[in-house]
């Protein structure tokens, strides 16, 4: 399918920050909770499931539900730490957001610089985090590359690998990750979405009947071009109906 971006879009909502924000993604959240509870959180995480539908998000939340000290687990949201990490600035929360402008996969040099961040002496008694979004899209240098962090028996970091593909990566790195997976969501998730989201609730409905359970799908979407084609398909139903479905003879 092709998705048109949406010129003129409304302001975006602001993105989930912390496990409470993120809608429709129960399963993987208790499964991480209960490994949280029972202190056994791999130190490396693979998140895979379709694109848009949270992995990224759900990430992001455990970075500051292992770091915030006012709601472990949860996250405050608000604490100076919550904050540092959802701008971005934490220095022990490091992420590799995608292949840099121009380039169509994850270079190695990417890789070696989210190392040599982490590789400093952290600045909390809470783990360092390394998320690497987009991992299927590695080369595989730089998959060999994360190996050497995947190696280090019992160190205090946590290395979360976001993939919609899992297969494209080695076999030496996925037997290394806890596995966490993702599924779209339903129709009613991705309507709340898109209507927190600024759309309104006739544009919600249309796009989320072309989103494949994707809110991220969806909000990519244009919502005239969608909305315009469900009406005449549901007109074209209603004729049909009216003609005892000769008409689609
Ligand atoms: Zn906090």
């Amino acid at each position: 399918m092709s998705a048109r971006p949406r010129r003129d879009a409304p302001p975006a909502a602001a993105p989930p920050l912390r496990f409470a924000d993120i809608r429709g993604q129960e399963r993987p959240m208790r499964f991480l909770r209960r490994a949280w509870e029972r202190k056994r959180l791999a130190h490396a995480l693979l998140f895979t499931g379709p694109a848009g539908v949270g992995k990224l998000a759900t990430a992001r939340a455990l970075a500051l539900g292992l770091h915030c000290d006012v709601a472990p687990f949860e996250a405050c949201g608000t604490c100076d730490t919550c904050r540092t990490i959802a701008a971005g600035t934490h220095p022990d929360v490091r992420i590799i957001a995608g292949p840099l402008p121009d380039r169509r996969d994850i270079a190695i040099e990417q890789v070696r610089d989210l190392q040599r961040e982490l590789g400093f002496r952290a600045m909390s008694a809470h783990p360092k985090i390394g998320i690497v979004n987009d991992a299927d899209l590695l080369t595989l240098q730089a998959q060999n590359a994360l190996l050497k962090t995947l190696e280090e028996p019992g160190g205090d970091t946590v290395l979360i690998l976001v993939a919609v593909n899992a297969a494209a990566l080695a076999e030496t790195i996925l037997s290394r990750c806890q596995r966490v997976g993702f599924d779209p969501l339903p129709t009613a998730d991705v309507v709340a979405i898109l209507e927190a989201y600024g759309r309104s609730a006739a544009d919600a409905h249309a796009l989320a009947a072309y989103a494949d359970g994707s809110p991220g799908q969806a909000l990519a979407l244009d919502p005239e071009f969608f909305g315009r084609r469900r009406r005449e398909i549901l007109s074209g139903l209603a004729a049909a109906r009216r003609g005892g479905f000769k008409g689609l003879a």
